[in-house]
């Protein structure tokens, strides 16, 4: 199992807290740039087999706690309801498949999308691209839209153990043990991958040898530094909120 005992703590226990996970988590995503009402965010509930998921028809910045359905992972037919994104199987296959983990995200930030439509891989050059030190998977069955079950499913093979994979030409998946750990994995690989961009334009790149990657990872990377992570990314949405109050009022 690659992702660490899920933290408990940040499941949530109700209907709301998992609806404000959503919500929030949604509004940070959409800092990494926003396509459209495209892109998706959900979270596990404490009780194992219910998720929240954003509605489809408003972007991410725009997602409130209004704007979350219920789906019960046990009823085959959860995602026959008004609202539901086309692509919400990849949630429900990886939930099903991936007991641990507490959250999931599909959307098509430009680094990552970027990269889903070459041969080329992630290199480890930074500390950030540690946090990927069992590689990411890529699903290269076709460029389509994940929309039957078999679909969501290879998605999540092609997960396998690991923090996020990669879909042919088209967007990537990230998940984590809860909505903290995915949204860093969101802005972690994005910010992995500008990095490399701009170290190949610098001079031959140098990456840190997987050994030492594997080293570096547990000491960066520990549950207790990712509630001060989220709390930050929370405030930013305030200060972000702010200044277009501040411009609006000008
Ligand atoms: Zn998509």
């Amino acid at each position: 199992m690659a992702l660490d005992t899920p933290a408990q703590s940040w499941l949530a226990l109700d209907p709301q807290e998992a609806a404000k996970q959503v919500a929030l988590g949604s509004q940070i995503m959409s800092t990494l740039g926003e396509d459209l009402t495209l892109g998706h965010v959900s979270v596990r509930h404490a009780c194992g087999n219910l998720i929240s998921i954003k509605r489809k028809g408003i972007s991410l910045a725009e997602v409130g706690p209004d704007d979350v359905i219920v789906v019960d992972l046990n009823n085959p037919d959860g995602l026959k309801v008004p609202g539901m994104h086309l692509e919400a199987l990849i949630h429900t296959e990886i939930y099903r498949a991936r007991p641990e983990v507490g959250a999931v995200i599909h959307s098509h930030p430009v680094y990552s999308t970027a990269l889903s439509s070459t041969n080329a891989k992630l290199e480890y050059l930074t500390h950030d691209s540690v946090l990927f030190h069992e590689g990411i998977g890529r699903y290269t069955d076709s460029a389509h839209l994940i929309m039957t079950p078999e679909q969501g499913q290879r998605v999540a093979h092609a997960l396998g153990e690991r923090r996020a994979v990669l879909l042919q030409n088209h967007g990537v998946v990230f998940v984590g043990e809860d909505i903290r750990w995915a949204i860093l994995s969101a802005i972690t690989l994005e910010r992995s991958l500008k990095l490399q961009i701009y170290a190949g334009q610098i001079g031959k790149l140098n990456p840190i040898p997987l050994a030492e990657v594997k080293k570096i990872f547990p000491i960066k990377y520990q549950d207790k530094f990712l509630t001060e992570y989220w709390d930050r990314w929370v405030r930013e949405l305030g200060e972000h909120k702010e200044s277009q109050g501040t411009r609006e009022n000008q």
